[in-house]
């Protein structure tokens, strides 16, 4: 870890929280984004403390380039780098295609797929400048096989691999690595909405028998941060609910 630098955005909640909460707990420096959930990251923050860990937690409507803008240069000049991004941040919505409004559309693309482009894009500037990098991109089971109901999510979590594989390509020679993690269900306020009945049946169609939790893509999210030869890949931990 050597003081490596982490941005987690959506690190308020679920998946993102407990990625930094554990990478915190190894030594990592980090950087917790979040929007609307202050009291969660500031508990997390002070949990942390109790323990003798520093993090950062940090405000900010990734939806927004300025904003998006203001976090990296707060991190620059607090840090003078940022070694891992991960763009974790999301949201979800359950709806019939034909009744998805313009505004659900571009509500969507704006929380994920312009949220990690124009991150990644920011970010980048300077893991260029460092010749070294590595972003994590958490897209979604949903975005390699599709998932009804959620097709303006599909598109938006599909997009982000296919920018994880151009820009893998095109980040490589300044030692940059890309990679997507594409997590199954997993048993976070995301899937609130979901019934014991609907847990069933995933259970029953999933292989390893086990519900997914964050630990199993922050597990991921680790080895990815340690590797050093992998890149452009769309890694699924789903207990091999879906096997592409
Ligand atoms: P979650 O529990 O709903 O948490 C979402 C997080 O994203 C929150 O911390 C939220 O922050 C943050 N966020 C959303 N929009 C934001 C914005 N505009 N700016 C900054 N932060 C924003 O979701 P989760 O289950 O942990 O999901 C994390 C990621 O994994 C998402 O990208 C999701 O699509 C993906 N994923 C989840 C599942 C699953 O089954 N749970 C499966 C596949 C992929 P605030 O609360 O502070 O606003």
């Amino acid at each position: 870890m050597e003081n490596k630098v982490i941005l987690i955005t959506g690190a308020s909640r679920g998946i993102g929280r407990d990625m930094a909460n554990t990478l915190a707990k190894e030594g990592y420096k980090v950087i917790a984004n979040y929007n609307h959930s202050k009291e969660q990251a500031v508990a997390l923050q002070q949990e942390l403390r109790r323990d003798g860990i520093e993090i950062d937690i940090f405000q900010a409507d990734i939806s927004n380039r300025i904003v998006i803008k203001s976090m990296i240069d707060f991190i620059i000049e607090k840090y003078g780098k940022i070694d891992v991004l991960i763009n974790n941040a999301g949201i979800a919505q359950t709806k019939l295609f034909t009744d998805i409004t313009e505004e659900d559309f571009d509500t969507m693309m704006k929380n994920n797929l312009y949220a990690a482009f124009f991150m990644t894009q920011e970010v980048c500037k300077h893991m260029i400048q460092q010749q070294s990098g590595c972003v994590i991109n958490i897209s979604s089971i949903w975005g390699l096989v599709g998932g009804s109901c959620e097709v303006h999510y599909s598109m938006a979590k599909a997009g982000i691999d296919g920018m994880t594989k151009a820009l893998a390509k095109e980040l490589g020679y300044s030692h940059i690595r890309v990679n997507s993690i594409a997590p199954g269900v997993i048993d976070t306020e995301m899937n609130a909405m979901m019934t014991e009945e609907e847990w069933n049946t995933i259970l029953q169609e999933t292989p390893l028998r086990k519900k997914g939790k964050p630990q199993d893509i922050t597990r991921c999210v680790k080895w990815l941060i340690e590797d050093e030869f992998t890149t452009g890949q769309v890694i699924s931990p789903n207990g091999g609910w879906i096997i592409t």
